[in-house]
């Protein structure tokens, strides 16, 4: 266990240095000019980019290699487990993961660096390229911009889910410092109970195209597990072909804030999308769109929201609450 301590905090230590050295680059590296110009070009601001510490990762195969381990190969064989470089093993050749990249540390709560996320500096492809799962990084659980947002304001009351490491850091570059991304991946439980443990309401605010409009359904799904009487969750969607990042600086923070003020309640959403295609003038569409909805309100835990959300179904489906009740299986503790 002291040997396991000890290697976790070898992995801390380079990943701090490596967001040193990163951010350094940015600042000093001769061939910095590109990664400049592509910040200002996306509206950056230098004290935006100071509290994400975001950094830059020059091109080359061993940039980061050269300065943190030198000829070293026990400190190489560290650099590999924090995720930062890749070894072929055909080859036996040890290389930087992150080249010719735009850094972005993705902290813990603590505000230590466990990962990063880097992006190109143009086009090409992939736009976005994360570390792996390490021991000090498991990207199901983290959220870039919690530690951020916590820093700025240790009494939150509401956080924003958004998709991407620019949408957090242009939202607080416009005022807005409690917005947190997923790291590439779905929405977990696991982020939502972490989250509803800090604050009492959520706002999913995904991308106005199909992957975030789907991904918010995919929110939705997840979320209702996990709600409880005293938490609340929102839906925000964009318009067309907007992101948060792209919104807010056309549009300003105060109209970015009056859209997250009329953001759609959880329940409001659900009903939405579920009605969409029903036809609830129908006898036979109200009996599907009941055998549609109950799976979904089933897997909530009893709260009043539940409680409220079936006397809703009642209304629509002009059914009783009993006859909703024997026709499904019910969760015990929802039965009066
Ligand atoms: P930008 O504004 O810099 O173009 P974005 O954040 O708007 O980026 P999206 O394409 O909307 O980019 O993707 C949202 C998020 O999904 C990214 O911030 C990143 O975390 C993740 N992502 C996107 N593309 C990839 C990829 N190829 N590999 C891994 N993760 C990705
Ligand atoms: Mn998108
Ligand atoms: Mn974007
Ligand atoms: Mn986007």
């Amino acid at each position: 266990q002291r040997e396991k301590d000890q290697q976790l905090k070898t992995l801390y230590e380079l990943l701090e240095a490596a967001t040193t050295y990163y951010e350094d680059q940015l600042r000093t590296n001769d061939t910095r000019s590109d990664a400049v110009n592509y910040l200002k070009s996306r509206g950056l601001s230098g004290q935006a980019a100071k509290a994400f510490s975001i950094g830059f990762a020059p091109s080359g195969w061993d940039n980061l290699l050269t300065h943190l381990a030198g000829n070293d190969p026990e400190k190489a064989k560290r650099l590999k487990e924090a995720g930062l470089l890749i070894h072929n093993e055909d080859r036996d050749s040890r290389y930087d993961r992150f080249r010719n990249r735009i850094m972005f540390p993705i902290r813990d709560q603590r505000g230590r660096t466990i990962a990063f996320g880097g992006r190109v500096l143009g086009d090409d492809k992939p736009k976005y390229l994360n570390s792996p799962e390490t021991p000090t990084f498991h990207k199901s659980r983290e959220l870039y911009g919690l530690y951020e947002a916590r820093k700025h304001n240790s009494k939150l009351d509401k956080l924003i889910i958004v998709e991407g490491y620019m949408d957090v850091v242009g939202l607080a570059q416009y005022g807005i410092h409690y917005a947190v991304a997923t790291l590439g991946t779905a929405t977990t439980d696991q982020h939502l109970e972490r989250l509803f443990k800090i604050v009492p309401e959520i706002i999913f605010c995904f991308d106005g195209d199909n992957a975030g409009r789907e991904a918010a359904i995919r929110a939705l799904k997840t979320t209702m597990p996990v709600i409880e009487d005293g938490k609340e969750a929102r839906f925000l969607f964009l318009p067309d072909g907007e992101d948060p990042d792209s919104l807010v600086r056309q549009e300003g923070e105060i109209a970015f804030s009056e859209r997250l003020a009329k953001a759609q309640p959880l329940s409001e959403f659900f009903f939405k999308s579920y009605s969409e295609n029903a036809d609830l003038d129908s006898m036979d569409g109200r009996a599907r769109f009941s055998t549609d909805v109950l799976p979904a309100i089933n897997s909530m835990r009893p709260s009043l929201l539940q409680q409220m959300m079936l006397d809703r179904i009642c209304e629509l489906t002009n059914l009783s609450l009993e006859q909703l009740q024997t026709t499904v299986n019910f969760h015990e503790a929802i039965t009066p």
